[in-house]
């Protein structure tokens, strides 16, 4: 069965590194090898600096390799914003599958009016918006921005985009269950909910919450998205989580690879799949 992990970054995250990317390509695709995953969504930064490579940058280094896929960060408070023209451009043109935006770490709130040009060029693309929500990495962010109750707002006003709850919220898993279970154009991926690996206390902490997000939203394998965000975390160990989740077969294919696959419009040449194994574009 495919594997894809819709949330990777290609950042050094100590200020002291300043790796060249292709050599961060390169320590992806081996980690991806060694633990079975066939296909990565790359997310850029809220900013670009000597860590945070741009997406222009990341395209020159992965852009013919079909395993990988783009996901462009949105750069909005800071001083070189995004220019929406050559995004959609970039989009338009199949380089980049979705948008992601960083709220509380780029100080806007998800809600923020000023989004609805984002919002318009994904809902004219049909690429989806994936949402840092929940806990913060960085102290100087604000949180309370990227609480994932503000995303049931804008998939309200916006039926015609895809949303993703990245991390599911973490801690507000309650909310994210409400706000999938309520809207059926928001998704959710289950990256991020620990640094390196998960210890045994906090892996069974996540796991309840997990399933009791299941117990009250209903099928996992409609909404749930497998996203580890390596590099902050490990792969193997992330995987190990994904099999503690007790999901019937169904449901795994689902969450594995299937809506991913379906969300971002991956080619199944990208995921090791043929032709035939694409999923159909809705469900
Ligand atoms: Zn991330």
């Amino acid at each position: 069965m495919p594997l894809i992990d819709c949330h990777v970054h290609l950042n050094n995250y100590h200020e002291s590194d300043v790796r060249p990317t292709a050599e961060n390509v390169g320590h992806l695709l081996a980690e991806m090898d060694a633990n079975g995953i066939d296909h990565a969504v790359v997310l850029t930064s809220y900013k670009i600096d000597l860590q945070r490579p741009s997406a222009e940058e990341l395209l020159a280094v992965i852009g013919q390799n079909p395993r990988l896929s783009l996901v462009e960060g949105l750069r909005w408070r800071g001083d070189a914003r995004t220019d929406l023209f050559h995004m959609e451009e970039r989009i338009r043109d199949g380089l980049v599958r979705g948008i992601k935006l960083y709220p509380g770490y780029d100080r806007y709130a998800i809600n923020d009016p000023s989004l609805e040009a984002v919002f318009r060029i994904a809902a004219k693309h049909d690429v989806p918006v994936m949402i840092h929500c929940g806990d913060t990495y960085s102290k100087h962010a604000k949180v309370r921005q990227a609480h994932p109750l503000l995303v049931d707002d804008v998939a309200v006003d916006f039926p015609d985009v895809k949303f993703v709850i990245c991390h599911l919220g973490n801690p507000w898993f309650q909310d994210t269950a409400e706000v999938l279970y309520k809207n059926d154009n928001v998704f959710a991926d289950v990256s991020g909910l620990t640094l390196g690996d998960f210890s045994y206390a906090f892996e069974r902490y996540v796991y309840k919450r997990v399933r009791d997000m299941v117990t009250y939203m209903g099928d996992p394998g409609k909404q749930l998205l497998y996203g580890s965000d390596w590099p902050l975390v490990g792969m193997k160990s992330y995987i190990k989580f994904l099999d503690s989740l007790d999901l019937t077969a169904e449901q795994r294919e689902n969450v594995a690879w299937k809506t991913a696959a379906r969300l971002f419009k991956i080619p199944p040449e990208g995921y090791g799949g043929a032709a035939s194994d694409a999923p159909p574009a809705t469900s």
